[in-house]
Formats: C-alpha cells, structure tokens, sequence
C-alpha cells in the first residue's frame, strides 16, 4: 500500500527548497528541480540569484530536459537512494535525492544539476544532509498553511459557516478522504444531529454518521482508528469540548491511508482554530438567544390574540421546533384530544409515572434522564400553567442525555406557563361561545315552535334543528304508539325511515322508557349499540313527555365512537322540553281548530268555513254550484211545537243534507235555520238534482214535517266575469226569494 503525500508535492518543494537554498553555499550556480514518480520535471530553479553572479548557462537548462537526466533519476526512483554523476565531460555533477514516504515509497526525486568546476565538496555527503531540511519544509508547509486557514477563519461569524470552510480547506490540503465537524457536548460527547462535512452526497453522510455512532456517548479524544484509515482530533478551548474534526477515508477508496504528518496537520489546525471556532458558537449562541427572545415574544403575541384552542395548540407544537431543532416537542393535555389537534393525553395509568405526569402532578419544570442502557434520552417536561389550574404539560425530548441550563429550563417554563394561559383564554372563551351558540339555538327553537301550530311543520323543524346541531349521521323523532310496545318514525333525517316502526322493547328505548331521562350512549370498543333502525356506536335519545306520560322520544346516533359530547346531551334535553311543548299545543291546537270549523247544533260546518272553502274553490276550481237552504214556516213549527222540537227539525234537515252529497260537498249552517250547501265542480243540472233531492228527502222524511225552499246559484270561470263569494251567495239568496215568493217547498235557479 502506497500513501499520498500531505499537499501537493510543488507546494511542499518551494518550503523545502527556501531551507535547501539557505544552506547552499553562497554564490554558486546550479539549478534544483522536483520530479514526480515518473521521473517527469515539475518544478526547478535557479540555486544563485542569476543577477548577483554567475548564472548557469543555458547549455544547462537545455541539459535537464535530456535522457540522461532522465536515467539518472530513474535509478534514484528505482534504487531509492542517494544518486550523485558526473556529466557532460565532466562539466556537471547531477544529483538526485529520492523523497520516501513513511512507508518507503517513493514519490518524487529532488535533483540538483550544479558545473563541475564550483563543486569542491562533496555533493552525496551534502545531500545526505537534506533529510531534516525537507521535515523542515514540511513543518513550515504546515505551519503556513495552518496559518492561512485561521486567518481564512476570521471571516465567517457563524460556526456552521465557518466549520464549512475549515473542513473545506484541510480536505483540500490533505486531499484525502474527506473532512467532518461534529460538535461536542459539555462532556466531550458527539452530537450526531449536528456534523458538518465535505462528504455531501448520501453514501458518504452516511460513512461519517456510522463513524459517529460507533464513537458513541464516550468522550472523543485524539485518536486514529481503522488502521490509519480515520483521523479524529478534538477542538476545544481552555478545556471547553468544542468540535471534533475528523478526517475520514471512505471504504471505497483503498489505496492509501493517513500519516503521521496528516495527523500533525490535523491537530495543528484544531489547536489553532479553536479560539476562532469558539468566537463563532459564541456569536451564535447571543443570536439564538436573541431570536428566541423574539420568537418568545410573537408566540405570545400571537396565542394571546388566538381565541381558537385548536389554533393555540397548533402555534406552540409548531414553533417551539425551531428553536430546539434537535429537540422533539410533545404538547400534554388533560382533556380528551379533538383529533385535528397535535397533541396526547397525559395518563395516569401507568405504574411509573411519565416524566410529564410527573411535572403535571407537581405543578413545576422536571428534567430528567431516562431510558435504559445506552438508549438514554433527556426529557424535559414543564407544566402548562393557568390561572385556574394546570391543563397540560409541554415536554421536550432530547436523543441525547444533556444538562440544560437554569436560564434554558426558565425560558422553557415561560413558554409552557404561555401556553397555559393562552389555552386558557382560548377554552373560557370558546365554552361561553358554546353557551350563547346554545342559548341562540333555543330561542330561535322556542321562537319557530311558537309560530307554528301545524304539527307536520313542527316535526319537519324539529328534524331540521337536530340535523344542523349535532351534525349526526341520523336523526329522527318517534311517536310511541298508545298501549303498545312500539315507536312509529314521524320524521327522519333519512327520510326512507320515515314510517317504520321500532320495537320499544329494543334497549336504548327501554333505557329512556324507565328513567324517562335523556340518554347517551357511547361505551368506546363495545362495537355498534342495539339499536336496529341504523347502525351507530353513539346514540342520544330523549323522551317528548306529554302529561307525565311518554308521548315519543327523539333521537340522534352516528356511527362514530365518542361522536357527542356532555354539551351535546345537555343541548338535546333542551331539545326535548321544546319540543314536546310544541307538539302539545299542535295537538290542543288541531282539536280546537276542528271544533271552530263544526257547528255545535247541526254538526255541519260553520259559515266562516264555508266562505274560506268556497273562496278557496273560486281561485282553483273552473265552476262549481252553491245552494242556498230556508225552512218554510219555521216559525209556526216553534210556535206549535215549541223551540226544542224547532231545533230537532234543524237537526233532522242537517242530517238528511249530510247524507244526500258527497264527501267533497260542504254542507254549512248559513245562520238560524238557513243552511247552504256548496258543490265544486259541479254544474247546475247535477247541482238542480241535489237540491231536489234534498227537497224531497225534507218533505218526506222530517217529523214534525216540514218543507224548504231552494234557491241556487253556479259560477263558471270562463263566462263569469266577477267572481266573488259575495255575489254567488247574493244571487242565490235572489233564488231562494224567488222560491219563497213563488209558493215555498222548490228548488229556483238563478
Ligand atoms: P218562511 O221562511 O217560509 O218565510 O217562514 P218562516 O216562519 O220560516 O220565516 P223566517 O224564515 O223569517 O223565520 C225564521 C224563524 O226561525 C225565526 C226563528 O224563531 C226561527 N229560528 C231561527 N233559528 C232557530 C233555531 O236555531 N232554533 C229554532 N227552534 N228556531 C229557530
Ligand atoms: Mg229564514
Ligand atoms: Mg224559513
């Protein structure tokens, strides 16, 4: 195995040569020349100042680049010793002195060329006598080289910066393998997360990142490992563990290794650069410092402004990162995470209590080393502070054991007690925005119930109200049938369901059944609830309680675990309270409005409803027919039989209209003993049978007996100009005059 030299070989040679130069004698010509290890011509000079004396001629510069210099120094290269020739008639002595490396290669020939006549000493014995002028030549290569790269160093104020130049420069001048830095901890630890390295690409990152893992958590001290293969020097000042340089031979390349005088180099920078390096961490720490102060001051700023938890939360797991790039950061809480927040829930399961379980329990910052064997991490937990409790805890892991300071244990408790607050803030607020949000649903419930008495629309709302509150999968309301095990879908969000029925007897309706109590159902891991309408793993159901009985209950259920909260259930009772209020008074309501529309005497409809349906035919139906209908000597009836035999009469004529016309027909008590009858849609001759029919069904069948008169009256919308329910009635009032007029006991059209 063969090994490179430190720096390139002309560069070193000029060193050599200044010391080579100073020995020589004064005032003699001569020319000194570097080969490589071919025996090829790199670099030559003149040996005496050419204006001072006597130069060498030209005849000698033509002469080295002749074959014989050439053999000459082949033989040096081959024989690996000293080669002293006379030359060129005797006129000039050669010289060749074989460079050996460490390992006894050879790498280049120094060769001296001098005429004959200005040596009177013996030139093998002089040149025996170089050895130690080109160590020198190295030593001072080294020396200026170092030199230059602390200057270099000077100019970079950061240490990543400024580490990315120094190990450009020694790869360079080494020109082997590649360099890296890796910071130390305050013990002499390696810090793999932060290297810097001239290996850029993949496979050697991972050459250095092996290294370091393989030095591990023990101190680095000056060390070369892998035979001669890696270099591994420790920067530090006044005993403060800086960086470790490391000059390192990737496995693929084989043919040469690392000497001694590349370790001397390596060590010589790392003495050398460490007052510069440590300027550049200190700079970096004081700008650290102070973007921290100003990150400190947004993040409050900003989770101070923040009146959303979830934007809270979000802010501190994002930020703290860049602060701590080497660092996780985990964010603790009590309450159960809403799953779009990037946090855990503390446990106080288990048998040793966490790290942050620990700081949560005892309100303060905990650091501490945990894990076993090698495998040590240091945790730091800090609790999140409010003014009214501890709601979590921010803990921050370090892969490798460290020892933080006070000021960065403060500067991280500020943050946490920050956070608290914030949090804080952001729950109180959000919990009163839940409250007026509630208190807006149910007045606006409350407000739409009251307005409305039909039932349908009550349902409908209800189903609405439910749907966009809770925002479940199913919704639905159910009407238990009376005296029976079963519950009838009135309305549902799915409206297929609409219409089936339940067996009571299915658990969730048992549960409500017998608390006659809001339930929620939502046991996480159980598997879907027994509920057979729709398939759910959280369900709320409330009982509509009517007069102390159950009257239906009304319900919600997702497929989701854990899909309602406490506030949900809170919010569906209200629910149900309204709700079964309103379907009371649609119920109480429906009864009266059924009562209003029904004469209470003749059980015919009233007037008033009578006009709202003839009207109501008037804008939709094309033609329809009205009869108008008065007792004849009705008043001789009262008069012979007395009023309550007058009123059976009325009754008796009420009931034979009923029974002569359809269920479309309306027949009315127009007042006292007028009644009418309306027909829609039909025309006069069918309407002319009716009203005979009646007629004669009247004189026929009335005991005491009586007989009417009838005058009728028909509209048609196209040969009808104004149409009004007015003038209908007036021209069938027309009629019946008529009929009076014209003898009594007929039916008059208009
Ligand atoms: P006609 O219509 O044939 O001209 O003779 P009439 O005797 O029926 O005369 P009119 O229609 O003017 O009289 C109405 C009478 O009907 C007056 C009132 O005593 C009687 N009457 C009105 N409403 C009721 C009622 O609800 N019950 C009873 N028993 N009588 C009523
Ligand atoms: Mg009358
Ligand atoms: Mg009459």
């Amino acid at each position: 195995m063969s090994s490179k030299m430190l720096g390139k070989l002309e560069t070193v040679f000029s060193y050599t040569a200044h010391f080579i130069l100073q020995s020589w004698p004064e005032k003699r010509p001569g020319i000194l020349f570097l080969t490589d290890s071919g025996g090829r011509i790199i670099n030559f000079m003149d040996m005496h100042d050419s204006q001072s004396g006597s130069s060498l001629s030209d005849a000698a510069r033509h002469y080295m680049q002749t074959q014989e210099v050439c053999d000459y120094v082949s033989e040096a290269l081959s024989t690996k010793e000293i080669v002293v020739k006379t030359k060129r008639e005797n006129t000039l002595v050669c010289g060749a002195f074989p460079l050996k490396e460490l390992d006894g290669s050879v790498r280049a020939v120094i060769g001296m060329l001098i005429p004959q006549r200005e040596i009177d000493f013996d030139l093998r014995a002089y040149m025996r006598g170089l050895e130690p002028l080109i160590r020198m030549g190295y030593d001072a290569y080294i020396q200026h080289a170092t030199g230059q790269i602390v200057t270099d160093l000077t100019l970079h104020d950061t240490a990543r910066d400024l580490l990315g130049s120094l190990t450009r420069q020694i790869s360079h001048i080494i020109s082997k393998g590649h360099c890296s830095a890796v910071k130390l901890s305050e013990d002499g630890v390696l810090i793999p997360q932060e290297i810097v390295t001239t290996q850029e690409a993949e496979p050697g990152q991972a050459h250095i990142h092996q290294l370091v893992s393989r030095v591990g958590n023990t101190p680095v001290t000056s060390s070369v490992l892998d035979d001669h293969r890696v270099i591994v020097v420790p920067v530090s000042l006044n005993d403060i563990p800086l960086y470790a340089l490391f000059m390192h031979l990737p496995p693929e390349e084989k043919d040469c290794v690392y000497d001694v005088r590349d370790i001397a180099f390596l060590q010589e920078v790392a003495e050398k650069s460490s007052c510069a390096l440590w300027r550049a961490i200190m700079s970096d720490d004081l700008r650290r410092e102070a973007s921290k102060k100003d990150l400190l001051y947004q993040l409050m700023s900003k989770i101070q402004a923040s009146i959303d938890v979830n934007d809270v939360l979000h802010e501190i797991v994002t930020s703290i990162p860049s602060l701590y790039p080497y660092f996780s950061v985990e964010l603790f809480l009590t309450v159960e995470p809403n799953a779009t927040t990037p946090v855990k829930q503390l446990s106080f399961q288990e048998v040793e209590p966490s790290t942050s379980t620990k700081a949560y329990l005892e309100g303060r910052l905990i650091a501490e080393e945990v894990g076993e064997g090698d495998q040590r991490v240091t945790v730091i937990a800090a609790p999140l502070l409010g003014k009214q409790g501890i709601y979590g805890v921010l803990q921050v892991t370090s892969e490798q054991p460290i020892s933080l300071s006070q000021h960065e244990k403060d500067y991280i408790s500020i943050l946490a007690d920050t956070a608290g607050t914030a949090f804080e803030n952001a729950q109180l607020y959000q919990q009163s925005r839940n409250l007026i949000r509630e208190l807006r649903l149910i007045n606006e419930m409350a407000r739409q119930l009251n307005k409305s008495l039909d039932l349908k629309e009550i349902l409908d709302f209800v189903t609405e109200m439910m749907q966009a509150t809770f925002d479940a999968e199913f919704c639905a309301i159910l009407r238990k049938q009376p005296g029976e095990d079963k519950f009838d879908v009135l309305s549902s969000s799915v409206p297929a369901f609409n219409g089936t029925v339940v067996n009571a007897l299915e658990k969730p309706f048992q549960q409500i059944m017998q608390s006659k109590q809001t339930l929620l159902l939502a046991q996480p891991g159980t598997g879907p609830l027994p509920f057979s309408l729709f398939s759910c793993c959280s369900l709320m159901g409330v009982p509509l309680v009517v007069e102390g009985e159950i009257s239906g209950v009304l319900l919600v259920a997702d497929s989701r675990y854990h899909f309602f909260s406490f506030d949900d259930y809170k919010l569906l009772e209200i629910f149900g309270q309204h709700a079964s209020l309103a379907m009371t008074n649609a119920v109480l309501h429906n009864e009266m409005e059924r009562m209003v529309i029904t004469d209470n005497l003749t059980g015919l409809f009233t007037r008033r409803y009578l006009n709202e349906r003839v009207r109501a035919s008037l804008e939709k139906d094309s033609y329809g027919s009205l009869i108008l209908i008065d007792i004849d000597y009705f008043k001789t009836v009262n008069d012979t039989f007395g009023h309550q035999v007058g009123d059976e009469v009325l009754i008796q004529v009420s009931d034979l209209i009923r029974h002569s016309i359809r269920d479309s027909d309306i027949a009315a008590r127009w007042g006292g003993e007028e009644l009418a009858v309306y027909l829609p849609r039909v025309d006069k001759a069918t309407a002319h049978s009716v009203a005979e029919r009646i007629r004669e069904c009247v004189e026929q069948e009335t005991s005491p007996r009586v007989t009417i008169s009838c005058g009728l009256a028909k509209w048609n919308r196209e040969l009808d100009v104004n149409l009004s329910v007015e003038a209908l009635f007036h021209q069938a009032d027309i009629a019946l005059y008529e009929a009076k007029n014209s003898g009594r006991n007929q039916v008059v059209l208009a």
